[in-house]
């Protein structure tokens, strides 16, 4: 995905490159893969999110920071979207990319993705221990 947005190469200059990857006490030879980033990049989060920002600053679009949306109304030709500030925005598309308990989604009436993260998490988490008890490792994707 980065590669396609043309900005993989910022996080490659600011990473440490590593064509092996440790997993389970084992360490993966990443290194034939069948991609042109076929290694484990290592970078800090605050990182990561600095380059994303300066990207999306680089974007024509408006961003509004630090504005919550608290309710929206649709009609045929768009949405009216209210802020926590009192403002309202007008906008042909709202998108609900708000997290996990996305009030967007909510309010849309879109139902949460079938899938409770912290219990899957567990889940595998228990097979992983179980099935490594077992086997010498476990790829999961
Ligand atoms: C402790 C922890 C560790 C994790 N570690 C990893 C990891 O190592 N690797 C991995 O791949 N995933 C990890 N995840 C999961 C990952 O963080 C999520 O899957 C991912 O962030 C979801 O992205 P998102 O864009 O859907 O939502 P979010 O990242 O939650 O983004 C939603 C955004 O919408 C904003 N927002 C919410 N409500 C409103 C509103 N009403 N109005 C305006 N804005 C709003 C929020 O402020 C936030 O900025 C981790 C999660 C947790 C909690």
């Amino acid at each position: 995905m980065l590669d396609q947005g043309g900005i993989a190469d910022r996080f490659v200059l600011q990473g440490r490159v590593s064509r092996r990857a440790p997993f389970a006490r084992i360490s993966l030879d990443l290194s034939d893969l069948p991609t042109r980033h076929n290694y484990f990049l290592a970078l800090w989060q605050t990182r990561i999110e600095h380059i994303l920002a300066d990207w999306v600053g680089e974007l024509a679009v408006t961003i509004y920071r630090g504005s919550e949306v608290t309710g929206f109304a649709q009609d045929d030709t768009g949405v009216d979207i209210e802020l926590s500030d009192g403002r309202s925005l007008r906008a042909r598309y709202l998108v609900g990319c708000d997290g996990g308990r996305s009030l967007i989604r909510k309010k849309a009436g879109i139902g949460s993705v079938p899938c409770d993260a912290e219990r899957l998490f567990c889940e595998n988490a228990q097979k992983s221990a179980a099935f490594h008890r077992q086997t010498s490792f476990l790829i999961t994707f």
